[in-house]
């Protein structure tokens, strides 16, 4: 294989490790729900659901799930509200 070839994949495996350096725009998704598939979109710092409860407060559990996915590739302050998705595990110490 070409050696530049080589090289931009080093690279590139290396950016895998490294994520903070993308930033997400502008994308849109499919979700795939209990219920239904919804339509979500994320432009500007604004996301968007299809689903009923995000019409009513601008937020719900696709939009959640998802800034937590990218949380390292969306600039800071995406929802409306910190939203603390950590398991709630039992002290373990
Ligand atoms: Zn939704």
């Amino acid at each position: 294989m070409n050696s530049s070839i080589i090289s931009k994949m080093e690279k590139a495996k290396r950016y895998i490790q490294e994520r903070n350096r993308i930033t997400f725009s502008l994308f849109e998704a499919e979700f795939h729900g209990e219920h239904d598939n919804y339509r979500l979109s994320y432009k500007e710092n604004r996301w968007n659901c299809s689903c009923n409860f995000f019409g009513t407060w601008n937020v719900c559990s696709h939009t959640m799930a998802l800034q937590k996915l990218l949380s390292d590739m969306l600039p800071k302050g995406t929802l409306p509200h910190e939203i603390s998705l950590e398991p709630a595990l039992p002290h373990s110490r």
